[in-house]
């Protein structure tokens, strides 16, 4: 996709360097309150306005899991993440099997394939232990 060219604004700077600064993969909200410490005056709006923005110039990525918030990530390369349904807790897997799969597609079909999208879903091991405690009562 064509990466939108568009000024780095002092706002979008902030919002981009606390997105940057966490590995939680973390919601609109979260962001407005970390940035809200230094721009008292920004407006939830403008943060969820500025994460687009940002995601169109290719600086970030938006993950979007069904109904519930999307969560962003100050990593825009493509890469696979799991999510926790225990405690929605979001985290980068490093699998260096995307080439591959995507060649096994091609391989299997006539189709000309230049990504694909695959999340994976379970238990975190905060949750896997929670899990263990309701059961074993
Ligand atoms: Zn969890
Ligand atoms: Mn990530």
């Amino acid at each position: 996709m064509p990466k939108t060219k568009k000024r780095m604004t002092k706002q979008r700077k902030k919002i981009l360097e606390v997105l940057k600064s966490t590995d939680t993969h973390p919601t609109a909200d979260w962001i407005y309150e970390q940035v809200k410490k230094d721009i008292p005056n920004i407006s939830l709006g403008t943060v969820y306005r500025n994460l687009n923005v940002l995601s169109e110039m290719g600086e970030i990525q938006v993950l979007e899991y069904g109904s519930n918030y999307s969560r962003y990530d100050g990593n825009p390369d493509d890469h696979y993440h799991f999510c926790c349904q225990g405690c929605d807790a979001v985290a980068d897997i490093d699998l260096n099997v995307k080439e591959k799969l995507n060649e096994e597609v091609e391989k299997q079909t006539s189709f000309r394939v230049f990504t694909h999208r695959t999340e994976f879903y379970g238990l975190c091991e905060e949750c896997q232990k929670n899990h263990n405690d309701l059961n074993t009562d």
